[in-house]
């Protein structure tokens, strides 16, 4: 067994975060470092896929359930619209290796962050 990842700690008590929403596979957190008006983390709460390429390869419907749970949080701590991000790889800026999509929402501009 892997040690578990700061996320895993969360969800179980060990340390403080604030659960906002929870599913029986999924949870949510507020991500500490906001870098939007609403930042969320929707993640797993099997560790067992390091990034969203090993969890669309293992468990599609898992994916599916955390794109889900990330439309609802939109429409109801955002606007409505959300940037949903995926840091794969530590060459990506992902940190913790327990998948975790990125939930932006609100006054993000009309730019977005590639093709313009
Ligand atoms: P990444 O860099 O894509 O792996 O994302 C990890 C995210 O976890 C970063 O945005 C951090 O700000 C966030 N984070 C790290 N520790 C905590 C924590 N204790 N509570 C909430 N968010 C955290």
């Amino acid at each position: 067994m892997s040690e578990p990842s700061i996320f895993t700690r969360i969800l179980q008590g060990d340390i403080p975060g604030e659960i906002v929403a929870e599913t029986e596979r999924v949870f949510a957190i507020r991500d500490i470092a906001p870098q939007a008006p609403t930042h969320l983390l929707v993640i797993p709460k099997t560790q067992e896929y390091r990034d969203v390429a090993e969890l669309a390869a293992g468990d599609p419907a898992l994916l599916a359930e955390m794109v889900s749970v990330a439309q609802r949080l939109a429409a109801e701590q955002g606007d409505g619209d959300f940037r949903l991000l995926f840091n794969t790889g530590a060459g990506a800026g992902q940190t913790v290796f327990h998948v975790h999509a990125h939930v932006l929402s609100g006054s993000l501009g009309e730019k977005s962050l590639v093709g313009e």
